[in-house]
């Protein structure tokens, strides 16, 4: 079964065997040699000031930048689950919340947020999605967080970049803290998460919050190579791996530009067949399609096609279908992932097959070459 929902992602084999060496103990010198060698490749990739590895899904990130970040009231961004969870987790830690409320296809506007902090002054901290991953939806991270720092340098922009770290390249000049997930464009299994912290954001921090999350407790381990508490050393070795990796396959700007050509060529594969792209801005780690036949497409891949593509959640059940474009994916597998959404058309009586679609992406792949 080929996996190909926007997390989790599959993990290459490689990186299995790596993982699958006998536990090491944390406390160890050949562990803090692999902590301070994984460390760099983050700072590589997120380009910040400071690095965090919490262990954690992508979701304790999200509390920890919350809880450490913002002290009075948090403005979120809700085009979807993961944007309103961060609205959910600020309540949930006794904070004051504010949210900008989009359908799953519209991204927040610069405007929206600029009217909201001049609205309300107690607003300490943005909370955002580069990319939503419940409709595939980008967000204008980078303008919103340059327009909110010409009014207020001391708001602290959250960029939540667990589907847009390893993606592309982003801009943090404006951001405070970028947050990232091991099982989505970092190729690994669940379980470790990623802060990239600014200046700005280290000064807020101060003595930190809370206990576990506490990030001014990691950060000062960490900056010794080890961690406050037992480390997730099995996915910190299998982190350091995809690194090298990474770099194998030709480094980080091919990744980005790998990813970003096949996002648009699956995009114009399938728009070729008739399907359409749901997100109004689409972000390039996923392509989501709305259609009424979503959820007997989504059957078909999986049982006569073996490919597994994510579905929708809450109101957008059944309705669309969400297919992942992080990582180092094989032509090969992409190929035949459009090929069987063409063929699944199809057998429902859509469309006569001719391999449009793969013909499609295979020309524009080549011609970019
Ligand atoms: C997957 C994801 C998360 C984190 O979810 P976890 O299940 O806690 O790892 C957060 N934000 C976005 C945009 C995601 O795609």
């Amino acid at each position: 079964m080929l996996l190909f929902t926007p997390g989790p992602t599959p993990v290459p084999q490689n990186v299995r065997n790596a993982m699958s060496d006998e536990t090491m103990h944390h406390r160890t010198p050949e562990f803090e040699a692999i902590f301070e060698k994984t460390r760099k490749h983050l700072f590589n990739l997120f380009k910040s000031d400071e690095v965090v590895m919490l262990s954690s899904s992508g979701t304790g990130a999200m509390e920890a930048a919350v809880t450490n970040l913002c002290h009075n009231t948090l403005l979120n961004v809700n085009s979807g689950k993961f944007g309103e969870r961060f609205g959910k987790i600020a309540v949930a830690n006794g904070l004051k919340s504010v949210e900008i409320k989009n359908e799953w296809d519209t991204a927040v506007s610069v405007s929206e947020v600029v009217e909201a902090i001049k609205n309300n002054s107690e607003i300490d901290a943005i909370a955002v999605q580069i990319s939503e991953s419940a409709g595939g939806l980008r967000h204008p991270v980078e303008e919103i967080a340059k327009a909110v720092k010409e009014i207020n340098p001391n708001i602290i922009i959250i960029a939540d970049g667990i589907t847009a770290v390893g993606v592309e390249k982003i801009d943090i000049s404006n951001i405070d803290c970028l947050i990232a997930g091991s099982q989505k464009a970092l190729m690994l299994p669940p379980g470790l998460s990623i802060l990239g912290l600014g200046k700005k954001a280290l000064e807020k921090i101060g003595s930190g919050k809370g206990y576990y999350f506490n990030l001014a407790t990691e950060i000062k381990s960490q900056r010794k190579n080890t961690t406050a508490w037992t480390a997730a050393t099995t996915l910190i070795i299998g982190l350091l791996e995809i690194f090298e990796t990474i770099e194998r396959d030709g480094g980080l700007e091919k990744l980005y530009k790998d990813t970003a050509l096949r996002a648009e060529a699956v995009q114009a594969a399938l728009e070729a067949i008739g399907l359409h792209v749901y997100p109004k801005t689409p972000a390039k780690s996923m392509t989501t399609i709305d259609d009424k036949d979503a959820s007997a497409i989504r059957k078909m891949l999986k049982n006569e096609f073996g490919v597994n593509v994510a579905g929708g959640q809450d109101h957008l059940e059944g309705k669309i279908f969400r297919i992942n474009q992080m990582g180092l994916i094989p032509i090969y597998e992409i190929a035949w992932v459009v090929n069987s959404i063409e063929m699944a058309l199809s057998k429902l009586g859509r469309r006569t097959y001719d391999g449009s679609a793969s013909r499609i992406l295979n020309q524009i792949l080549f011609e970019n070459k």
